[in-house]
C-alpha cells in the first residue's frame, strides 16, 4: 500500500476546531442504522473494497485475500479494533455491521458487573455459587474444581439505541464537543489504521490453498 496516497478511508481530513465545523462534523459524519431500526444510528465509515480508495491491482488483490480463512485476525485488523476499545477503556467498541461486514461501526459499551461468586480452575466455568471446601463441584466440567473469584467478573454490554442518534448538539458545551469530536476522530483514525492493515497485509501475502484433515468422532460398529 502506498503511504503517500494518505487516507483509504472516506473520512475528513480536517480536524475541526470551532464549534461550528465541530457541529458540522458530528452532524455530517456517515452513520449507520443497526438493531434493524431506522430510528437509531451511530457513527460509522464504509469499509467495503469497493468503497474505498485503493487503486485497481490491490482491490483485486484484497478480494482475493478476503478469500482466506480468519482474514481479519490474519491481516491485525482486528487487532487494531481491539486496540482502539483497550484505549477507550472499554466503553467504546469498534463493530462489524452490514450483510458483509461493510460497516465498522462505534458502540457504546456499559461495564456490568455480574453476580459471578467462582470460577472452575478446570474448565474455567463460571458459577453464581460461592465455593466451599465441601461445596466445590463445577456444573459443567463436573470436577471439584470451584474456586471463589478475586475480583469481580464484568459482562460488556451494547447500550441499545444508537450514539447520538438526534444529532441536536445546539444545546452542547464546548467541552462536551471536543470530547465527542476526539472520540469519533479516534475512531475514524483506528478504523483507517485497521484498513491499512489489512491492506499492507493483503498486498504482501498471497493466497494458497491446503487441504487439511480435520479429526472428528464418529461411531463405528465392532464385534462383541
Ligand atoms: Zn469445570
Amino acid at each position: 500500500m502506498n503511504k503517500q496516497a494518505g487516507r483509504i478511508t472516506n473520512l475528513p481530513k480536517k480536524k475541526p476546531h470551532s464549534r461550528n465545523s465541530m457541529i458540522d462534523f458530528l452532524t455530517k459524519h456517515f452513520r449507520y442504522s443497526d438493531y434493524d431500526r431506522i430510528d437509531s444510528s451511530s457513527y460509522a465509515v464504509n469499509i467495503k473494497i469497493q468503497e474505498v480508495n485503493i487503486g485497481t491491482v490491490a482491490r483485486t488483490q484484497c478480494y482475493e485475500m478476503i478469500e482466506v480463512e480468519n482474514y481479519l485476525d490474519e491481516s491485525g485488523f482486528m487487532a487494531q479494533l481491539q486496540n482502539f476499545f483497550s484505549k477507550q477503556e472499554y466503553r467504546y467498541r469498534i463493530v462489524l455491521d452490514g450483510r458483509s461486514g461493510g460497516y465498522a461501526v462505534l458502540r457504546r459499551i456499559f461495564r456490568k458487573k455480574t453476580d459471578h461468586k467462582s470460577r472452575c480452575k478446570f474448565c474455567q466455568a463460571l458459577n453464581f455459587d460461592v465455593a466451599t471446601e465441601k461445596k466445590n463441584q463445577c456444573g459443567m466440567c463436573n470436577k471439584p474444581g470451584r474456586v471463589n473469584l478475586i475480583s469481580p467478573v464484568y459482562e460488556n454490554i451494547f447500550e441499545n439505541g444508537g450514539m447520538d442518534t438526534e444529532r441536536d448538539f445546539e444545546d452542547w458545551t464546548l467541552e462536551a464537543l471536543r470530547k465527542r469530536v476526539l472520540l469519533v476522530w479516534t475512531f475514524d483514525l483506528a478504523v483507517e489504521r485497521a484498513c491499512h492493515s489489512f491492506v499492507d497485509w493483503a498486498m504482501t501475502h498471497r493466497v494458497e490453498e491446503r487441504t487439511i484433515q480435520i479429526p472428528q468422532s464418529i461411531k463405528i460398529s465392532v464385534p462383541m
